[in-house]
């Protein structure tokens, strides 16, 4: 007798935008072969658990009849593309958008082993691969990448798809409001083993400017190099970020410009601002308006007076914009026509979804990310998302009596150092080590452009806020104007600058 096996099933969202239909897709499918709810991910994606193994190709089939997939949500492949998810509509913003679904659609895997597993050799829309081409994989070759692939675009000032933390990450370049082209980026990655120094997180190196219109050549180039240079000996060494650092940069962008045929220009001047979220309501110009709802550990649900997950179906029975999950977790309900505006407000606070979050919450929760773990993930050593908000109550009192309760501080923390929720950018970094034992890392960039540093080892609840109330009032005395917390504790000497993957353990 098979045991009864229950999964987890990731659902791909290039750039992050769903429709309503597609919501509601998401939300019958939780219902009825899923746990009752939703998780958003980090990296814009939506992830059912408890899936049975019988129900999974009926669940497969929902999700196809509402155009979405779960193509190359795992796998060495390219894996979902993530783009900044603002939804007002600069001409901007719309060509990044559309160049990072250009991206997915180029690199998603051609074989038609999906359609033929799943849905019976029937594809219902057109990511499928075209007849003729079923097995044939340009990119990919016979033997695909050596590990998984990961690609993220952002348009400065935010950085709230973590760029940096990508095989490849692209900044977009305007000239007078119009996308010129992008800054690229490679090498970024968060994993690493425990007990392994060989093994680092590391963020991804700017190599140059490509214009608009090669950047999805750039992307297959990139991905080719990493086709056939990566490390297919050892998967702990196989991502992007250890082909580079074995190469050299120099190396690899000569290579990359053979590949292209042209020189990759040097990069453009930008300048990223933050990583997180802006909360609540704005209003665009024609009348249109968007609300970023704050997603505690991405978990879109019901409990006693917080009724999300039925608000949000609700929203997306009449709503005529779109539903944006962000890098970090969050929602936004955006393109609210303006007649439906006083309804979408209504049924949240109906429902009692903090409308306007920043009065519900301290500004440390309403930034902090957790990745699933316990017990969803057969990886964590540790609890994260389910435990966070426990540990957050306590970190909320000392940050309460600090006069902290509206400083933004990044926190982020996993149950392995796999890094899903990518820890090693916060500027506190809580990474399981064993039940109920974390390290904590300090000393990241608000802005995601450096890493933390090892502070301190195996924690419990009582070791994190110990270590963590005489800094936190250290830094509500002491810190300077506009100062970050991140900054601050290299400043005042708790930690050393992380400046490479390579001295991430020093
Ligand atoms: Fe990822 Fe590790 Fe968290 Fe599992 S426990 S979701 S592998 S970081």
């Amino acid at each position: 007798l098979e045991p009864l096996y229950s999964l987890m099933i990731r659902v791909r969202v290039p750039g992050g935008v769903a429709s309503p239909a597609q919501w509601q897709r998401m939300d019958e499918l939780a219902d009825e072969y899923g746990n009752g709810t939703l998780k958003l991910t980090t990296r814009q994606a939506f992830q059912l658990h408890g899936v049975l193994k019988r129900d999974l190709k009926k669940t497969i089939q929902g999700f196809n009849e509402a155009l979405l997939d779960s193509i190359a949500g795992c796998g060495d492949v390219n894996r979902n593309v993530m783009c900044n998810p603002n939804p007002h509509e600069s001409p901007l913003h719309a060509a990044v958008f559309e160049v990072s679904k250009q991206i997915s659609a180029h690199l998603t895997p051609r074989t038609s082993a999906y359609w033929d597993l799943w849905l019976n050799g029937e594809p219902q829309f057109t990511s499928a691969p075209n007849e003729g081409e079923e097995d044939a994989e340009p990119i990919y070759g016979k033997t695909y990448l050596p590990r998984k692939f990961k690609i993220a675009l952002a348009i400065p000032p935010y950085n709230d798809t973590d760029i940096f933390a990508n095989d490849l990450g692209l900044i977009a370049i305007e000239e007078r409001g119009r996308l010129v082209g992008f800054n690229v980026a490679v090498g970024g990655g968060m994993g690493m083993t425990f007990g392994m120094p060989d093994t680092y997180p590391r963020l991804a190196d700017i190599i140059g400017f490509v214009p608009a219109d090669k950047v999805v050549d750039a992307c297959e180039k990139i991905v080719t190099i990493q086709r056939d240079w990566g490390n297919r000996k050892n998967r702990k060494f196989s991502r992007l970020k250890y082909t580079v650092d074995r190469v050299g940069l120099d190396v690899f962008k000569q290579e990359l410009d053979q590949r292209l045929g042209f020189t990759v220009e040097p990069a453009r001047p930008y300048q990223f601002r933050s990583s997180g979220d802006a909360y609540g309501w704005s209003i665009q110009a024609d009348g249109r308006a968007h609300i970023t709802l704050f997603v505690e550990g991405g978990r879109i649900l019901d409990r006693d007076g917080y009724t999300l997950k039925t608000a949000l179906r609700e929203i997306a029975a009449f709503h005529t914009g779109d539903f944006r999950l962000t890098g970090n977790q969050n929602l936004i309900i955006a393109k609210i026509a303006p007649e439906h505006r006083l309804s979408v407000q209504a049924l949240l606070q109906q429902h009692g979804v903090a409308v306007e979050a920043s009065k519900e919450y301290t500004a440390l929760r309403r930034g902090a990310l957790a990745c699933v773990a316990l017990p969803t993930c057969t990886l964590a050593f540790a609890e994260a998302e389910r435990y966070l908000p426990e540990l957050l109550d306590r970190l909320d009192r000392v940050i309460r009596q600090q006069g902290l309760a509206q400083d933004d501080i990044l926190l982020r923390m996993t149950g392995c150092p796999n890094g899903c929720a990518r820890p090693y950018l916060g500027e506190i970094g809580l990474v399981g080590r064993a039940m109920g034992r974390y390290n904590l890392y300090l000393g990241a960039a608000f802005n995601g452009e450096r890493m933390n540093k090892l502070y301190k080892e195996m924690l419990d609840e009582d070791g994190i806020v110990r270590e963590l109330t005489p800094l936190l009032a250290d830094y509500a005395q002491n810190r300077q104007p506009a100062e970050r917390f991140g900054d601050f504790v290299i400043r005042q000497g708790y930690v050393q600058p992380t400046v490479s993957g390579l001295t991430f353990h020093e």
